[in-house]
C-alpha cells in the first residue's frame, strides 16, 4: 500500500463574523500598530523544483498529497478576496507558490488583479516570485496581462551545484534566460533572490554579485530560514548577512543605501562605483517583525498572519458559504486587528521553543514565500 502524506495545513479555523460590521476604511492596524499593506497569494502548492531547503524530495515525493484542484481558490475567489484586502489598505500583491507559473492561465488572474486600484485610486504594485524555469516562455504574456515586476530565485551560477540544489535537473541557463526575457519584456527592475546555505552555496556569493553587478537586476541574499518542518534547518547552515556584505565588499566596495520604505524586508547596499545595488534579507539575524505588514493567503484560501504560523483562518469556507462582501471584509478586519505574531523576534525564546515542540508549522511551498 502506498504511503500517503497529508500536508501540514489543516489546523485552520473558519472565522466567525461578529455582529458589528466593519466597512473597509483603507487602513487596518494589528495589536502592534502594524498596518495591513501587503498580500502574498499562493496560487499552487505544486512545484517543478525540489529545492533542498524548501521541498526536499524525500518528503515531497510521488506519494505526497498535493491539494486537489477543487481545493484551490478559483481566480474569481482570489479576485474577490483581493478586492476586499485592497479596500482594507493592501497596496502590494505578490503571487507565489509553489511555483506560480505552473498555475494554468495565470495571466487571466493577473489581468483581473491589475484592474484593482487602492482607495486613493493608485494602481497596485503587482508582482510575482518564480523559480524562473518557465519565465523565458511567459515573461511577455505576464507583462501584457499587467504584471509590473518579477522576482526570480537563483541560488548558484555553477550548473552542477544549481542542479543539486533544485534537485530536478534544471540548468542555470533556464533561469538566466528567464531573467533576460523578463528584463526584455519590461518587468523591471528584476530582483534575483539567492538563499544562502552556509557550506552549500556560500561559495557562489561573489560570483553571483559579479554576474549581476551592472546588469540592472537587483541581487538579494536571503538568510536560510527555519520555515516548515521538512528541511531539517540548522543554525550552523545560516550565514549572517553581515558576512555576505563583508565577502562582497572585499571585491566590490559597498555603501549602505536608505530603505525605500519602513516595511522593506531587504537592507540595501550600493556599489560605490555606481554600478547598481544589492540587498540582504536577514530574517534570522535581524528580525524585522516590528515593520511586518504582510498577510499570506494559502493556495486553499487560508489566511496566515506570519510565515511561521501554525494555523490560518479559513476564508474559503466564508467564500463558499453565502457570506456577503461586508461579512468577509469584517472577518478580515477582525483577524488582522487581533494579530500579534512576531516569530523572528521571539526566535529562541521560551514561547518560540514551546511552539517548536508542538511541531506544527506550515511549509513555505504551501503558504508561499
Ligand atoms: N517557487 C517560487 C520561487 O522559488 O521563487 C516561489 C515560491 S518560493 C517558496 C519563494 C521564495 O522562498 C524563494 O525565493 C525561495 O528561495 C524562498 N525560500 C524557500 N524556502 C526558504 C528557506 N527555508 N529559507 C529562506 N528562503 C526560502
Ligand atoms: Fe519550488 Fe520555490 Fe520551493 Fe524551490 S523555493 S522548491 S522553486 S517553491
Ligand atoms: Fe512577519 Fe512573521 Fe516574518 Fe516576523 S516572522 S517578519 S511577523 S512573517
Amino acid at each position: 500500500m502506498s504511503r500517503r502524506i497529508i500536508p501540514v495545513a489543516d489546523f485552520s479555523a473558519a472565522p466567525i463574523v461578529s455582529g458589528r460590521m466593519q466597512a473597509p476604511s483603507g487602513v487596518l492596524h494589528d495589536t502592534l500598530s502594524r498596518p495591513l499593506r501587503d498580500l502574498r497569494i499562493s496560487v499552487t502548492d505544486r512545484c517543478n523544483f525540489r529545492c533542498v531547503y524548501c521541498m526536499p524530495r524525500a518528503v515531497f515525493d510521488k506519494d505526497y498529497a498535493f491539494l486537489p484542484h477543487s481545493a484551490l481558490l478559483s481566480f474569481e475567489e482570489i479576485e474577490r478576496l483581493a478586492r476586499l484586502f485592497v479596500a482594507h489598505g493592501v497596496e502590494k500583491i505578490r503571487l507565489t507558490g509553489g511555483e506560480p507559473l505552473l498555475r494554468k492561465n495565470l495571466e487571466f488572474l493577473i489581468e483581473r488583479l491589475a484592474q484593482l486600484t487602492t482607495p486613493t485610486g493608485r494602481p497596485l504594485d503587482l508582482t510575482l516570485t518564480t523559480n524562473g524555469s518557465l519565465l523565458e516562455r511567459k515573461a511577455r504574456s505576464l507583462r501584457d496581462a499587467g504584471l509590473t515586476r518579477v522576482t526570480v530565485s537563483l541560488d548558484a551560477l555553477d550548473d552542477t551545484l544549481f542542479r543539486r540544489m533544485n534537485d530536478a535537473d534544471f540548468s542555470v541557463a533556464d533561469v538566466v534566460n528567464g531573467i533576460a526575457a523578463a528584463q526584455a519584456a519590461g518587468l523591471a527592475p528584476v530582483k534575483v533572490n539567492m538563499v544562502v546555505k552556509h557550506g552549500t552555496n556560500d561559495g557562489e556569493i561573489v560570483p553571483m554579485a559579479r554576474h549581476f553587478k551592472g546588469s540592472g537586476a537587483v541581487l538579494r541574499f536571503i538568510e536560510y530560514m527555519d520555515v516548515g518542518t521538512s528541511n531539517g534547518w540548522n543554525m550552523t547552515e545560516v550565514l549572517p548577512s553581515a558576512d555576505v556584505i563583508t565577502r562582497i565588499a572585499e571585491h566590490f566596495p559597498l555603501a549602505p543605501l536608505e530603505a525605500h520604505s519602513p516595511a522593506e524586508t531587504a537592507q540595501r547596499w550600493g556599489y560605490v562605483d555606481g554600478s547598481g545595488e544589492i540587498g540582504v534579507i536577514s530574517s534570522v539575524t535581524r528580525a524585522f517583525c516590528g515593520d511586518c505588514t504582510r498577510a499570506r493567503l494559502s493556495t486553499e484560501g487560508k489566511l496566515y498572519l506570519c510565515l511561521f504560523a501554525s494555523s490560518g483562518h479559513d476564508l474559503r469556507a466564508l467564500l463558499r458559504s453565502s457570506a456577503s462582501d461586508a461579512e468577509i471584509a469584517t472577518a478580515v478586519a477582525e483577524i488582522w486587528q487581533g494579530r500579534s505574531d512576531r516569530y523572528s523576534q521571539l526566535r529562541g525564546s521560551q514561547a518560540a521553543e514551546a511552539r517548536e515542540k508542538s511541531g506544527r508549522r506550515v511549509e513555505m511551498s504551501y503558504i508561499g514565500g
